[in-house]
C-alpha cells in the first residue's frame, strides 16, 4: 500500500497471538468477514477497509510459507503476496458459503435450497370448441394424463410392508458437508435428495418414484365470450407437488372453430345479409341470425346493397360478464338466377320504367372501396 501509513500487523488485524494455530486463524477470519461483508454492510467504506485487511491478513497466515517469510520479515517478506490487497482465489465461492449460512441464497441469485417442498408441474390441454360453446358458455370434460401419487405406497416409494433405511451417504441429514476452501459448505445430498432415508425395497407399481402416470377426467367449465387463444386456470389440477409442496395448475387453452357466417372482432359480430331487390327498392323486412335466434329488422325504402345496420348488444357477451358487443349485418343485394316466366314478364316492364344505366358514374369517397375489407368499411362507418 502507498499511502504511508504504516501496516498494522496481520495477527492483530486478525485479533490472535503469535502462536494462534490455523484453526484459531481460521476462525478469527471468518467472525471479521461475517462481520464487515460487504454485503451487510451497503456503503460503509470503513467495512470494506476492515473486510479487505481481515482478508489480507488472511491470506499471508493461513499459508504456512507465507506465514513464516511474515513471522521473519515482518510485512517485507510477503510483498508480493500482499502487494494486490489480497489474495483473490481465497474468496472463490465466498458468495455461496455466505448464501448457505445465513440462508442469503436468494439475495445472491442462486443457491435455491434443495430437498424442500416444491411445487408439481404445470400441465397444458389445448380445447377445440365451438363457436357457439364460445358464445354461450359450456362446460365439458377433457381427459388429460398426469402424474399422481402411487396408491400402493402411498408416494413413499417403498413396496408395502419393507423400511426405509437411512441414507448411507449422509448418515439421515439429508445434507452433505465438504470443505470449500476454509469454509465447510453444506449441499443436499445427491443419493437421498434431501430425504434422508433410502428405499431398500422399491413399490413394484412405481419402481419406487412414488408416482404414476393416470388418467383423469376434468370437469371444464368454459366461461360465455370465451375467444379463441384464451386460456382457463384450474387451480391445483396439475401434478402432485414435491415433499409436501403445493399440485401444479393446469391450464386449458381454448380453440374456437369458426363460424359458417359470424366473424368476430373483439365483443363485435360481422355477418353479411343477402336482401332481394325489390325489399331494398320497396322498403320491408328482413331476417338476421343472431346468437339468440332470428331478429326481423326493418329495411327503409331505398336501401343499398352494402349498407350495414347495427344491432345493438347482440354481439358476443363480455368473457368477465361486463355487458356485450353489437352485431353488425351488412346488406347484400340478392339477384335472382332463374327467373319465372311471370318474374320475367314484371321485370322487363320494371327495365323500362327505370332511367337508363350506366350514365353517371358512381363519385363515393374513393374509388378502391369495393376492394377494401368489408369489416374495415364498416368500422369506419360506425367509429
Ligand atoms: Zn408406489
Ligand atoms: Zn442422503
Amino acid at each position: 500500500m502507498s499511502n504511508g501509513v504504516s501496516k498494522r500487523d496481520y495477527y492483530d488485524v486478525l485479533g490472535v497471538s503469535r502462536s494462534a494455530s490455523d484453526t484459531d486463524i481460521k476462525s478469527a477470519y471468518r467472525k471479521l468477514a461475517m462481520q464487515h461483508h460487504p454485503d451487510r454492510n451497503p456503503g460503509d467504506a470503513a467495512a470494506e477497509e476492515s473486510f479487505k485487511e481481515a482478508a489480507e491478513a488472511y491470506a499471508v497466515l493461513a499459508d504456512s510459507d507465507k506465514r513464516s517469510a511474515y513471522d521473519r520479515f515482518g510485512h517485507a517478506g510477503v510483498r508480493g503476496a500482499a502487494s494486490g490487497g489480497f489474495d483473490p482465489s481465497v474468496f472463490t465461492g465466498f458468495e455461496d458459503i455466505l448464501g448457505n449460512l445465513f440462508g442469503f441464497g436468494d439475495m445472491f441469485g442462486g443457491g435455491r435450497r434443495r430437498g424442500g417442498p416444491q411445487p408439481g408441474a404445470d400441465l397444458r390441454y389445448e380445447l377445440e370448441i365451438t363457436f357457439e360453446e364460445s358464445a354461450h358458455g359450456a362446460e365439458t370434460a377433457i381427459q388429460i394424463q398426469r402424474q399422481e401419487h402411487c396408491e400402493t405406497c402411498h408416494g413413499a416409494g417403498s413396496a408395502p410392508g419393507s423400511s426405509t433405511a437411512t441414507c448411507p451417504q449422509c448418515r439421515g441429514a439429508g445434507q452433505v458437508r465438504f470443505q470449500q476452501g476454509f469454509f465447510t459448505v453444506a449441499r443436499t445430498c445427491p443419493q437421498c435428495r434431501g430425504a434422508g432415508k433410502v428405499i431398500t425395497k422399491p413399490c413394484t407399481t412405481c419402481r419406487g418414484a412414488g408416482r404414476v402416470a393416470k388418467d383423469r377426467k376434468i370437469t371444464v367449465k368454459i366461461p360465455a365470450g370465451i375467444a379463441n387463444g384464451q386460456g382457463l386456470r384450474i387451480q391445483g389440477e396439475g401434478e402432485p407437488g414435491f415433499a409436501g409442496g403445493p399440485a401444479g395448475h393446469l391450464y386449458v387453452v381454448v380453440q374456437v372453430h369458426e363460424h359458417a357466417f359470424f366473424r368476430r372482432e373483439g365483443l363485435n359480430l360481422f355477418c353479411e345479409i343477402p336482401v332481394n331487390f325489390t325489399t331494398l327498392a320497396l322498403g320491408g323486412e328482413m331476417q338476421v341470425p343472431t346468437l339468440d335466434g332470428a331478429e326481423t329488422v326493418k329495411v327503409h325504402e331505398g336501401t343499398e346493397t352494402g349498407t350495414t345496420m347495427r344491432l345493438k348488444g347482440k354481439g358476443m357477451p363480455d368473457v368477465n360478464g361486463r355487458g356485450r358487443g353489437d352485431l353488425f349485418a351488412t346488406v347484400q343485394v340478392q339477384t335472382p338466377k332463374k327467373l319465372t316466366k311471370e318474374q320475367r314478364q314484371v321485370l322487363e316492364q320494371l327495365k323500362k320504367a327505370l332511367p337508363a344505366e350506366g350514365f353517371e358514374p358512381r363519385t363515393h369517397d374513393g374509388d378502391t372501396q369495393s376492394e377494401r375489407n368489408l369489416f374495415d368499411r364498416v368500422k369506419d362507418m360506425f367509429g
